[in-house]
């Protein structure tokens, strides 16, 4: 069957369905009802009462009357079953309507009915036309209501439309089934064919989210089919190098290392070193909030590659946090004498050239730069380890360009963006997943206050004394694309005016449009305590370590999102003094900024901040939904559908388990369904 097979289809109508996305009659029928109207109740006209609730009644035409005038004209219809009689009244429309009631014949309404002096009334009812008091028998099941579409509504193509093309394609096949056999017994979900018919007519609303269910099910399954494929791709074309932990590791860990590793991070260097030693590539996600510690393991893992003769790069999303891993990496490693190099996009040629040959013949034993690091002229010369900071910054292709640099090098990606470990194992499911709980101990919890501009005189006595104190601080002021100019000036002018304010204190600018080697000075004066304060747009956002630094004023705090106000606040709290962020609203807060404020005062927690800013923005926004590969389900909600996520994933990872080349004759249909859909996965990812 084709859409031209379809009845009433014009060529208007067929390129609505095109313009939807709809190119075939299969298109159509997963096009699912928004919702369902229960047309089955059926009740005697004498017998109606007001009770605020659509019922059906099924009646005889007595009367057809338009009353009024002009624009107040409407329609009138008197209705009469066995028990009574009734008024049916359309204001809107009536035209329309009047050719569907017509005298002596009988009509099924649904509509809720209001008493008017003598007669029940039942106003802008949906009337369907039927042969007698008995011709019911087609209400039993659900009525489906389609969403809307522009472009549906512009070709004419009415909800009853849709139903009868939907009906009529079901009439004309049958739909094939590709999950097994095992899986539709293990869930009882109905067969493709019988979940569709229940989906666009259902006898009730448990058949109807069976089915649903079922094709939640299906969506994730081929997402997750593709997940557990591509790992298992990726861990059995090669074999992992085997890193073990030798002198230069232990050297860093016992003797350069100011600090006692937290449990945590201990955990974490566990997993990564079974991982280096199990003749597997490495595909590990290490999750931590922000402060938690994850560089220092990212280090360590970095240093196995060392151990055993091989390089190692780490990545990070801005060249700020590119220089300050450099610096880190500097003061822990210099002294055992590993050679280290930084590389960024604004080098000059000659020293770019310099660290390229430097990396290319295998003297620079660690690599750290932006995504400078995978472009096209940096080769190495024998990758082992491959370390990704705030990977939630890059997109799959970026982590497999840099992969793409060395023999199945073993990967490692971080992220600070903390959501539900659930979720997490589902989404990254191509990653293994170790958390860091906790901060490092004698951190005192960030205390959060938001102040009006009535109050900045206190804050900033406060500011004051706290730096004469010692303490350093932060003011940040947003910083959106569209509208970079204008931030730009809030950033200058505000700093201009501390500069006013507090002539005896040492303040420094920080933004995106100064020369890296600018933002690298001021970045290293903060550092280094020579400035005291330092005003900022969010160029700050992810990374930044100063742990002096214990005050954070937030301007215009209502224009960040709920997970970048926790980045931003992560920049302080490092150290063992009391840190405070005061969040500044520059305007009158909406309900959300209002909430989101509110949370920021409540909770310092991660994952809590996580999963209200999930809420708040829907998966697709908070994930970045077209970076990360994870497709947006049409069906499925993996916040609100998690169990059925779940059970999707667990049998997705048997069947690749045990049968990953689809081998089994039970698997011949699904992988007729499965291949064209990985065939676009495994691009993405990177896996030809
Ligand atoms: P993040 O997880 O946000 O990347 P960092 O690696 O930047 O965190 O670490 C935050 C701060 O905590 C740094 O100043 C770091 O030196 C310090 N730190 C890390 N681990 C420990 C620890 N075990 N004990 C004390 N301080 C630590
Ligand atoms: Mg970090």
């Amino acid at each position: 069957m084709k859409l031209l097979d379809l009845k009433n289809l014009s060529q208007k109508r067929l390129s609505a369905l095109q313009s939807a996305g709809i190119h075939h009659p299969e298109h159509l029928l997963y096009f699912f009802p928004r919702r369902y109207l229960d047309k089955s109740n059926f009740q005697p006209i004498g017998f109606l009462r007001e009770t605020g609730e659509p019922i059906s009644v099924a009646g005889k035409v007595i009367s057809v009357n338009v009353s009024g005038y002009k624009s107040k004209k409407r329609l009138e219809v008197i209705v009469q079953d066995r028990s009574g009689s009734m008024k049916v009244v359309y204001f809107k429309g009536w035209k329309y309507f009047i050719s569907r009631f017509k005298k002596g014949e009988w009509v099924a309404l649904y509509g809720t009915v209001k008493q008017y002096g003598r007669y029940m009334n039942m106003a802008h009812p949906e009337v369907d036309q039927i042969s007698g008091p008995d011709d019911v028998e087609q209400f039993k099941s659900l009525t489906p209501i389609y969403p809307s579409n522009k472009h549906f509504s512009k070709a004419y193509i009415s909800n009853q439309i849709i139903s009868d093309w939907v009906q009529q394609i079901l009439t004309a096949t049958t739909v094939p089934e590709f999950l097994p056999d095992h899986i539709l017994k293990r869930h009882s979900f109905p067969v493709r064919d019988e979940g569709l018919r229940s989906i666009h007519k259902p006898e009730s609303k448990a058949e109807a989210d069976k089915a649903l269910e079922r094709f939640k099910y299906e969506e994730f399954f081929l997402f997750e089919l593709s997940m557990a494929k591509i790992k298992n791709i990726r861990t059995t074309r090669a074999e992992g190098k085997i890193l073990e932990p030798g002198p230069i590791t232990k050297n860093f860990f016992n003797e350069q290392l100011p600090f006692e590793l937290t449990d945590g991070q201990k955990n974490s260097l566990k997993d990564i070193r079974t991982d280096l030693t199990s003749g597997e590539q490495m595909n590990r996600l290490i999750q931590g909030d922000v402060g938690a510690g994850k560089t220092v393991v990212a280090i360590g893992s970095m240093l196995m590659a060392v151990d055993n003769g091989m390089q190692a790069a780490l990545m990070a999303p801005t060249e700020i946090l590119a220089e300050q891993h450099y610096h880190t990496i500097k003061e822990y490693l210099e002294p055992l004498g590993i050679n280290h190099r930084l590389i960024t996009g604004s080098q000059k040629t000659a020293l770019r050239r310099d660290i390229l040959s430097d990396i290319a013949g295998g003297t620079c034993q660690i690599a750290v730069g932006t995504h400078a690091i995978f472009q096209d002229q940096v080769e190495f010369n024998n990758l082992g380890v491959v370390v990704i900071d705030e990977q939630h910054r890059f997109g799959v292709k970026q982590r497999n360009e840099l992969l793409m640099k060395g023999d199945n090098p073993h990967l490692l990606v971080m992220s600070a963006t903390p959501i539900p470990r659930s979720l997490a194992m589902t989404i990254y499911s191509d990653l293994d997943i170790s958390i860091i709980e906790g901060l490092p101990g004698g951190r005192k919890p960030i205390k959060t206050a938001v102040r009006t501009d009535k109050e900045r005189p206190g804050v900033y006595d406060f500011l004051e004394t706290s730096i004469q104190n010692g303490d350093q601080a932060y003011i940040v002021y947003p910083l959106i694309e569209e509208s970079e100019v204008m931030d730009l000036k809030d950033a200058t002018m505000g700093f201009e005016k501390l500069k006013q304010r507090f002539p005896e204190l040492r303040i420094g600018l920080l933004h995106g449009r100064m020369k890296p080697e600018e933002k690298d000075g001021i970045m290293k004066r903060f550092a280094e305590g020579d400035i005291d304060i330092l005003v900022s747009t969010t160029v700050i956002e992810v990374g930044v370590d100063v742990p002096n630094a214990s005050i954070m004023i937030v301007e215009h705090a209502e224009r960040f999102g709920l997970s970048q106000l926790h980045q931003l606040r992560g920049r302080i709290g490092r150290g063992r003094k009391q840190s405070y962020c005061i969040l500044m609203p520059g305007q009158k807060l909406s309900k959300d900024g209002r909430f989101r404020l509110k949370m920021m005062i409540d909770t310092t927690d991660g994952f809590k901040i996580a999963e209200a800013d999930l809420k708040l923005r829907g998966p697709g926004d908070f994930l970045g939904t077209k970076q990360s590969g994870l497709p947006e389900f049409k069906f499925g909600d993996i916040l609100e559908d998690r169990i059925t996520l779940e059970k999707a994933k667990n049998d997705a990872w048997q069947i690749i388990r045990s049968d990953s080349d689809f081998g089994n004759p039970n698997h011949q249909a699904l992988k007729k369904v499965f291949e064209p859909y990985f065939k676009k996965k495994a691009e993405f990812f990177g896996i030809g």
